[in-house]
């Protein structure tokens, strides 16, 4: 049986539109690398612990976005080099936790530079603790506001998920990754310390969805499931309302001049779809965090 064969038999058995193949297969074929899935011809992802990273290989050029951390970036690298032995030219990160970027450690001798958004590299060194062995190592060149090179356009659209996150556009198969931007189906993180806001975070999601059209696929730092770390302008969309929603709710409160000593009753935000917690008490978090910045603590 060819492979191409077997793979649509699998996804009978499987009922295939749910579960995508790369999952299934990657340990059937020895030569699939676990994590590592292709998306478009020479361009895919890693997802293994972490921010989801982000690769192309071209003639011209080959980059990858975000780093995880050292563990699962040298899992990522050991994968990389079996399908690229070359030096990488550009790493880009897109915003300063250290689930995203404190794998730089590892992809730095591979790399000829760490491209970021200026406030993203200021805050990795403000804020990154080193511990348990691992480095700093930050941007090599920063931008401001946009970085153009080849098929791959970069935007600061301004704050949100943190004070710099980029997005990274690759035009030439009109696939974007938002690093935090959306957390798919998921609660999000919001970090008011490392320059994030909710209420600009609404305003940055708005100029996405202006910029980018139903046809742009988008790649999400963290989802609900491995199926979710893709999706189209709706998870935008559906993320901006939640945010809106979650906003909302806490003026709602704030007004009223209700304490927030109930934030852990509440099960979900009125007028948003409920979303999966990554850790335990993710939504009493973003309620709180959201009191705290309608009230101006
Ligand atoms: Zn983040």
């Amino acid at each position: 049986m060819k492979r191409s064969e077997f793979l649509r038999a699998s996804a009978l058995i499987l009922g295939g539109t749910i579960i995508p193949f790369r999952r299934i297969n990657s340990n059937i074929f020895p030569d699939e690398i676990p994590g590592l899935t292709e998306i478009a011809p020479g361009t895919g992802m890693y997802a293994e612990r972490g921010g989801t990273i982000m690769w192309q290989i071209r003639d011209e050029m080959i980059t990858v976005i975000d780093s995880q951390f050292p563990d699962t970036a040298q899992n990522f690298l050991n994968g990389f080099r079996k399908k690229s032995d070359k030096e990488i030219d550009y790493l880009f990160n897109t915003h300063h936790h250290r689930d995203h970027v404190s794998g730089n450690e590892v992809l730095r001798p591979h790399v000829k530079v760490i491209l970021s958004h200026e406030n993203c590299a200021r805050m990795q060194k403000e804020t990154f603790n080193p511990d348990g062995g691992v480095k700093l190592v930050t941007a090599d060149e920063t931008y401001s506001k946009e970085w153009v090179k080849e098929n791959i356009h970069i935007y600061y659209l301004g704050k949100a998920h943190t004070g710099g996150d980029s997005i990274i556009h690759y035009t030439d198969i009109d696939t974007a990754h938002l690093g935090d931007l959306v957390f798919n189906k998921v609660y999000p993180f919001i970090d008011p310390k490392g320059g994030g806001s909710i209420k600009e975070w609404i305003e940055t999601l708005e100029r996405i969805e202006k910029k980018f059209g139903k046809s742009t696929r988008f790649v999400f730092g963290h989802a609900a499931s491995p199926a979710d770390l893709t999706g189209d302008i709706q998870s935008v969309k559906e993320m901006r309302g939640y945010l809106s929603a979650l906003l909302d709710y806490a003026k709602m409160i704030h007004k009223q001049g209700r304490v927030l000593a109930d934030a852990s009753a509440v099960l979900y935000i009125p007028g948003a779809a409920e979303r999966k917690e990554m850790r335990a008490g993710a939504l009493k978090l973003n309620i709180e965090t959201a009191y705290k910045e309608v009230a101006g603590e």
